[in-house]
Formats: structure tokens, sequence, C-alpha cells
């Protein structure tokens, strides 16, 4: 009986939509019939060894951290780093980079599973709180793998080539992981175990230099689709991923949604026919759960262990959340100042639903004397760069961004969170609350609202509920959105108000005197925006 007999054996009686996942089937699927079983033997001697009381040991230790599984065969939680050194054999250097630099007493609850089933080489699904270190998480299993150090592998250990490629939705994002696998591997100043690179502009140069063996002068590379599926569409292709014996997605939600503006999911698809080797291993991360990665999940990956910390789709439980009526436009103006005024703990996030409306918010609060910055996609990656560092370092008190921070970066001391334009859906407010309240610490978060945005405001308020803040009764009362309605308000921006306050006429007139006084000068001057 091979794996998908058993599968199937297991999901008896569950529907899956074939028809719906039969076209990305086709896309992604790997060839495995091709895969070998990755030395079954020493997974049933393990099995084995195993005791009645060890069974039930491990069973109230994933009740304790709230951890749900689903799968055959599953390995025991790592209850420490230093298990990574005695039973895993993981260079000392790395374990002393986790308890001695970064001060991380023990594993949080998704590394305590994530690691051991990826260092067994098993298929994952991960979905996991924001900030709960997801990152770490898939790290240390990329690391041991390319050092050898995977249980029961049976991959070839000698050659040197591309063993793990990570994919994040965006550059912020990558640059992040990127930064914490390099400080994993550094054993000194001088010295690293392995090669990481990120797959940024100069690196791509590299590529079209040297051409697509030049990926296996790195172990890991972290990249965004965008940039992998420009060089995979080269003629001939100026990446080559057929050496990549784990493929790590992070944000698996987001990568998969179809319909974007640049399709992930499409790239996605290109990303996974490139990685050929057969023996290639998946894992997918995100802090949000997506029906759609489920059902792909089930259906291509080989005997997959699905993890799930706390529930699903809530947001995390130490950020305090409020939402406030601001009325209008006005209003929203009236309470951001009033919340400056009142004093915060900087930095904060405050999200925008568009790069127009950032640009507009940055105008209005860079006269207030407060330290404000705007990040959003009109921004050079420099631009992008600075305003994330001066945020982090605290020299930046206020920043602006639009939903292209709402994922995956990790700023250590954002206290406070502001979603200054309604979140278009309950998945995007979680992801962009929980730029705040990581690693366990607190955080705050207040959500504006509008007339215009009642037809969200239910399911948001049932997050927040679910999360234990306190919300008006009748907020849950209001009438549910169809799948249909929901699916159109996810699409389509709310239309609002301008956030300016300059009045529209002297706006007006200020324009046409600037084109009376360019045709009089006959040159081309740049506006701020
Ligand atoms: P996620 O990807 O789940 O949103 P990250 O991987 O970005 O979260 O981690 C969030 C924060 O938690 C980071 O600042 C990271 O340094 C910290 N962290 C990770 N693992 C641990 C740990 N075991 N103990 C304490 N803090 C941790
Ligand atoms: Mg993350």
């Amino acid at each position: 009986m091979n794996n998908r007999d058993i599968f199937r054996e297991l999901s008896f009686g569950l529907h899956f939509d074939m028809k719906r996942f039969e076209k990305d089937a086709k896309v992604l699927r790997g060839d495995k019939n091709n895969r070998p079983e990755e030395n079954p033997e020493s997974v049933e001697d393990e099995k084995d060894d195993m005791t009645i009381e060890d069974v039930k040991d491990a069973s109230q230790l994933r009740k304790k951290h709230k951890i749900f599984i689903e799968g055959t065969d599953i390995p025991d939680l790592l209850s420490s780093f230093h298990e990574l050194e005695s039973e895993f054999k993981l260079p000392p250097s790395i374990v002393q980079v986790l308890t001695k630099s970064l001060k991380f007493n023990s594993p949080t609850p998704i590394q305590m599973q994530a690691i051991t089933a990826m260092l067994h080489r098993r298929e994952l699904l991960a979905c996991a709180p924001t900030g709960s270190g997801k990152t770490i998480a898939f790290l240390i299993p990329a690391i041991s793998h390319c050092l050898g150090k995977s249980v029961a592998s049976a991959c070839p250990k000698s050659k040197k080539t591309l063993k793990v490629l990570i994919v994040s939705p965006t550059r912020e994002l990558a640059d992040q992981i990127f930064k914490v696998a390099k400080q994993l591997v550094e054993v000194d100043s001088e010295n690293s175990l392995l090669k990481i690179q990120i797959l940024d502009k100069s690196t791509v140069k590299k590529f079209q230099t040297a051409g697509a063996a030049h990926a296996n002068k790195y172990d890991i590379l972290v990249s965004t689709p965008n940039r992998l599926v420009y060089l995979l569409n080269q003629q001939p292709a100026l990446i080559n991923l057929n050496t990549v014996e784990w493929l790590i997605i992070d944000e698996s939600d987001k990568l998969f949604e179809a319909n974007e503006k640049n399709s992930f999911r499409e790239q996605l698809g290109t990303i996974y026919s490139a990685c050929t080797s057969k023996y290639i291993r998946r894992a997918m991360f995100s802090a949000t759960f997506a029906y759609d990665v489920q059902q792909w999940c089930h259906l291509n990956m080989d005997s997959v262990i699905q993890i799930n910390i706390g529930g699903k789709n809530t947001a995390v439980k130490s950020v305090t959340q409020k939402l406030l009526f601001a009325g209008n436009e006005r209003g929203k103006l009236m309470a951001l100042r009033e919340v400056v005024r009142q004093g915060f703990k900087p930095p904060a996030l405050v999200f925008v639903q568009s790069k127009e409306r950032a640009k507009q918010l940055f105008a209005e609060l860079i006269y207030d004397g407060i330290n404000v910055d705007v990040i959003h996609a009109d921004r050079t990656p420099a631009q992008r760069e600075n305003s994330v560092n001066a945020t982090r370092i605290g020299k930046i008190w206020i920043l602006i961004c639009t939903e292209l921070m709402g994922r995956g970066i990790d700023f250590k001391g954002i206290n406070l969170v502001i979603n200054y334009d309604f979140p278009t859906s309950a998945i995007s407010y979680i992801h962009r609350i929980g730029r705040t309240g990581r690693a366990g610490r607190h955080g705050e978060a207040i959500t504006f609202f509008t007339e215009d945005d009642k037809p969200l405001l239910r399911s948001i308020a049932n997050v927040i509920k679910e999360a234990g803040c306190p919300i008006p009764d009748y907020m849950l009362g209001i009438k549910k959105m169809s799948k249909d309605e929901r699916k159109k308000w996810g699409k389509s921006e709310v239309k609002r108000e301008t956030i300016r306050t300059t009045p529209k006429d002297i706006l007006e007139k200020n324009s046409k005197r600037k084109l009376q006084s360019k045709k009089g000068s006959g040159k081309k001057k740049k506006t701020a925006e």
C-alpha cells in the first residue's frame, strides 16, 4: 500500500472537489510516482519503540500547548533546543545562537512540532498565530537538512547543490527570513556553516552572467515569487531548481491566492513545476488557514502532516483590540491625532487601503511634528528598507503603510497598530494586527470604522470577541454577508473621501497656478506625490 492508498483509506467518505483543483493539481503536482519513501523502515522502528505512556505524554503535551495535528506517524515534540544537539546532532553553534544570542528559553508550540516533523522529512501544512516563531520553525530543519542531519533521509549527501528554496510574498519578508537564517548559521564573524542567499537585484545579475548552475553556489535561497519566475521564464531558464529538496512556502495562503494582480498562484505553479527532484519535500506555513491550501496539500503531498496551533483563523490573544466608530474621514484624522495627543509608546503602524491614501495621510501628519514615515509599493526598495530599519530602531514613531506590510514583518517593538482604513477581510485584519503582540509581548490595536465599513464589521467583531476583547452586542447581530458579497468586498476597495484637509478649491487653484507656471517656464517639475 503506498501513501496515496493509505490516504484514500483514511479519508474515505470525505469529499474533495477534484474538478475545482484539477487544474492546479496538474500544474503543481510533482511526479509522485517517482519519489522514494525516505527509509520507511526506520520510521516504523521508532513507532514500535513507543509505549502507551509515551503516546499519552505526547498527547497531553500537545493539548497543553494547543497543538492540533492531523496525519499519521507524527514525530514527537521537540521539548528543548538542546535536543537539537543531543538528539539531532546539529552543531552546538546553532543552539548557542538560539539560547544565548537570541535568548530563547524554549521552543514555541509551532517550533516543537514543525521542527521534528520536518527533520523527519515529512511534508507539512502548518498554521500558527502571527508572531509565534514560524521562521525559526522552518529554518532549523532547512539548515539541518543542508548539513545532512535529516532523520532517515534518502537524499544523496555529498554534492554541493542548492537544497532549500524559501518563497515569501514580499521583499521585506524575504529579507527578514534571510537575516534570521544568516544569524543561525554564523559560527563566528568569519565562518559560516552554509551559504545562504537572498535573490536580490545583484544576485539576479549574477545568474544572468553565470547562468543556471550559479544556483549551486548556495545551499539555501530565499526569494519572492516574482524574481524566481523571472529567472525561470528566460530562454533558456537562468536558474535550475531540480536539486531542491525542501520547498518552503511562507505565508502560503497569500501565495495561493488566485486572481491577484500578478497571480501568485500561477507563479507558484511555475516554481513547483521547476522543483523536479525526486527527493523534493514541501512545507507550507501561514498564520491564517485557507481551505484551498489544505485541499491542495491533501491531494498533492505525500502523507502530509497538518499542524494547527490554537484555533483556526484567530487573532493573537496578546493584543488588546478595539473598534472605534469615527463617523467619517475627518473623524478618522481627528481620532488619530487624539491617539497621538493622549500619548502612545512608539513606534506604531497605521494601515490605509491604498498607496494614494498613504501619501495623503503622510502629507497631513508630517506637519504635526511627529516622526512619521510612509511605506508603499511606489517607494524604491532602498527607501522601503530605510523606513523599516528606522522604525525598528525607534527613529520613526508612526509608520504609515499599505497591505504590503500586513504580513510576516517582525517589528519587535511595535506597541500599537491602527487600522485607519478598515481591512477588507478578517484574514487581512488578523495579519495586520499581528504586527504587534509578537513573541508573547503585549500590543494594542485600534480599528476605525465608518458607515461604509458596516458589511464587514460583524466578521471582524467576531475575531475580536474570539480573542477575548469586549464587543458591543449589536455588531455581532449585523446581517451576515453572503459568500459572493464577501468575495466582491475583498476584491474592490471601499470608495472613501480624501484624507486631505486642504479645501478642494484651494487645491484646484494651486494646481491651476502650477499648470500656468509650468506652461510659462516650459519645464516639467515633479510634485512630491
Ligand atoms: P511568525 O512568522 O510566526 O509571525 P516570527 O518567526 O517572525 O513569527 O517570530 C516572531 C518573534 O518571535 C521574533 O521576534 C522571534 O525572534 C521571536 N521568537 C521566535 N522563536 C522564539 C522562541 N522560541 N522564544 C522566544 N521568542 C521567539
Ligand atoms: Mg512569519
